[in-house]
């Protein structure tokens, strides 16, 4: 399916994990992709071959989002964008070791830059343009990463908020949240004998881990055309994590 010939998508965090496989699928239906990661050169340019290897077009642009957006719009090569996938963010840690530096840290990463990255973007956004924030299932289950699970809740709000404001411009915003999803984020999953993924698998009701991309296909389905209708909606992509 070629569904986005013709259309240009910015997704962040795209060196690794679910980022990547994002942009290798929007990249494979067709779109010119630009890949945002923080440092990992080598990676992004993984990333980029992956796509360019395979008949896409794509490049690369380095941001640390502790340091804000500028950098993430310098980079860009003047294009106008049809898709946007706010994907980037980090982990922050547990009750009583995060500290206020970190704390602000992991904000600045998972809240103030998505949110700015939009502002920037909006005038670059072609009308029926599609906007995607990667939040989290975090933000229906307790979990001891507070400032973490803090900073998703942030971004359902910023989609939900959002969407009625560009409904006019035929922009949807809409929200994906992953569950437990094999990535570097996760590497506790491999950290022992099989029975943290054991444990993640029994409240699963598909009855596995999450792959990049199960994650990548939710997303392309919000940036199709087909997806048109759907927006200020978030999408729970866990394969039925903790249904009860
Ligand atoms: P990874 O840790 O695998 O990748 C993170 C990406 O973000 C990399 O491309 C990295 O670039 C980039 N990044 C890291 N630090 C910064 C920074 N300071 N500024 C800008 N970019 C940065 O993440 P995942 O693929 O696991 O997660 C992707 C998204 O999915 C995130 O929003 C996450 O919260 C969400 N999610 C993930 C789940 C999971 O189980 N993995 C579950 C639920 C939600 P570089 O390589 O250069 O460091």
């Amino acid at each position: 399916m070629r569904d986005l010939s013709g259309k240009t998508a910015l997704v962040t965090g795209a060196s690794r994990g679910i980022g990547r496989a994002i942009a290798e699928r929007l990249a494979a239906d067709g779109a010119r992709v630009i890949v945002h990661y923080a440092s990992n050169d080598d990676l992004a340019k993984e990333t980029v071959a992956a796509i360019e290897s395979a008949g896409g077009q794509a490049y690369a642009v380095k941001a640390a989002f502790e340091d804000g957006v500028d950098a993430l719009f310098e980079g860009l090569r003047g294009e106008r964008l049809d898709i946007l996938v706010n994907n980037a963010a980090i982990l922050a840690g547990v009750l009583g070791t995060v500290s206020e530096e970190q704390f602000d840290r992991v904000f600045a990463v998972n809240v103030r830059a998505p949110y700015f990255i939009i502002e920037r973007a909006l005038p670059l956004l072609n009308d029926g343009g599609r906007i995607i924030n990667i939040s989290s299932a975090v933000v229906r289950i307790a979990l001891p990463d507070l400032v973490y699970s803090m900073t998703k809740g942030a971004l359902d709000t910023l989609g939900f908020s959002l969407a009625p404001l560009l409904g006019d411009r035929n922009i949807t915003v809409n929200t994906v949240s992953p569950g437990v999803t094999e990535t570097d984020m996760n590497a506790w999953l491999r950290a022992d004998d099989g029975t943290a993924e054991r444990a993640v698998t029994e409240v699963t009701a598909l009855g596995r881990i999450g792959r990049p991309q199960d994650i990548a296909d939710a997303v392309a389905l919000l940036a199709s055309e087909g997806s048109r209708w759907i927006t200020g909606h978030v999408l729970d992509v866990t394969g039925g994590y903790f249904l009860g």
